[in-house]
């Protein structure tokens, strides 16, 4: 059977007809629409001869053994986010199902070839994303608190994954998944414009951006809006305004993909008729860099320290979360380049602002490249999400060119 990239379309369409509504996708993980998705997928791999398993994590394997236990992965998620996109997770998913039907077509490979559809990816019901590759990757540390989570109907966590076969005292066992493990190959669709916007169908995944989480308070004087000059007051919203413009220069000055974002500003006391008193501002800062990433920090921070001192204002710092940036594999990255050339002329690297399971397989140890391809509008957890079919067929091919070379450089 050779590879029939269109094959993947016409499973996409089905995907979509069988756990979607007219809002988009409902591959919710831990329902049973998600199940639903998952018996799917599994006859459509039987043919193929690949073996199923469900690790302690909830992510379901099919592993086609090969002349050695050293092993090729190709991962993906079919779960979505509730009145999702049709592509996110799951293209990545039946890409890999079409590449294990020309691998085993062509008899035993010289690797063991396992795809791999990660449980949770998108941490919709619950609120906590990559779940079964953090757990797998043996970097998943909030147990504790995942077992105290709840759905919006007060399903406690623990128990909807005791309902699906999971328990949540074993779920790093899945850790022994990735033993062995030699390369790990991820296809997704961009989710942003860059692609649509330079005419490529297709581009290198160079790693996922670091992120800085913080809440940036300034702190002035309520005083009355009528009776007090414009020069006698300490209008904390004035430190906050000018902290905003002065991140998009931080971000631009820094360049590589540089992005800082205020997500937010609350005011108190938020009245018509009062300065403003304190101006609560989220701040989001991310870079494929991490030292690039820490001046952007630092560059914020002596920012609002020079605006708090001009405004007469006082300034303080909370870190929300962080995470650091993860680089993908260099000859992986050479690979796919390759890979992306021979089906489409023209290749593209660039660093992936949303995570993705790769990241934590990445941070496993285990070498580690994705391909994007296009998103039409950059939209992506709608409905309104999509790709133009002939790109998708490329992607299809994309990753077979890369897992056929990954299988002959990694054997
Ligand atoms: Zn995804």
């Amino acid at each position: 059977m050779s590879l029939d990239p269109a094959r993947t379309v016409a499973e996409l369409d089905e995907l979509r007809a069988l756990t979607g509504d007219d809002n988009g996708a409902q591959r919710v993980a831990w329902t049973e629409t998600w199940e639903h998705a998952r018996a799917w997928l599994r006859e459509k791999v039987a043919a193929t001869g690949a073996r199923e398993e469900i690790d302690e994590a909830g992510n379901q394997w099919f592993t086609l053994t090969g002349r050695s236990e050293g092993a090729l992965l190709i991962g993906g998620h079919i779960d979505s986010v509730p009145n999702g996109g049709w592509l996110d997770g799951c293209l990545n998913v039946l890409a890999g199902v079409e590449v294990l039907r020309r691998i085993a077509a062509e008899g035993e490979p010289p690797l063991t070839v396992r795809l791999v559809n990660w449980a949770d990816e998108e941490g919709a019901r619950f609120g906590r994303s990559l779940f079964g590759s953090s757990a797998a990757a043996g970097s998943m540390r909030d147990q504790d608190e995942i077992r105290e989570r709840r759905d919006a109907n007060g399903v406690r966590w623990e128990d909807a994954l005791r309902e699906h076969g999971v328990d949540l005292d074993r779920v790093l066992d899945a850790r022994a998944r990735l033993e062995g493990a030699r390369a790990y190959l991820e296809l997704h669709i961009e989710q942003g414009p860059v692609l649509e916007s330079m005419d490529l169908p297709l581009g290198v995944v160079l790693g996922t951006f670091g992120v800085e989480r913080h809440r940036v308070t300034f702190r002035g004087q309520a005083a009355h809006a009528g009776s007090t000059p414009m020069d006698k007051r300490r209008d904390a919203l004035a430190g906050a305004a000018r902290l905003e413009l002065e991140i998009r220069e931080i971000a631009k000055r820094t360049g590589g993909g540089a992005v800082c974002t205020m997500g937010g500003v609350v005011t108190k006391p938020g009245i018509v008729t009062s300065v403003v008193e304190t101006a609560e501002c989220l701040l989001d800062q991310r870079h494929l860099d991490a030292q690039k990433l820490a001046g952007m920090l630092a560059a914020a921070r002596d920012t609002a320290d020079w605006i708090a001192r001009e405004e007469a204002l006082e300034v303080d710092w909370e870190k929300i979360w962080s995470i650091e940036p993860i680089l993908f594999h260099d000859e992986l990255v050479e690979l796919a380049d390759a890979s992306v050339r021979e089906v489409s002329g023209t290749s593209h690297r660039l660093p992936s602002g949303p995570l993705h399971d790769a990241a934590e397989v990445a941070r496993a140890g285990v070498p580690t490249v994705m391909l994007f391809v296009q998103s039409l509008r950059g939209l992506s957890h709608t409905k309104l999400e999509d790709t133009r079919r002939e790109h998708l067929e490329l992607s299809v091919q994309a990753l077979d060119r890369l897992a056929a070379k990954a299988l002959e450089r990694f054997a």
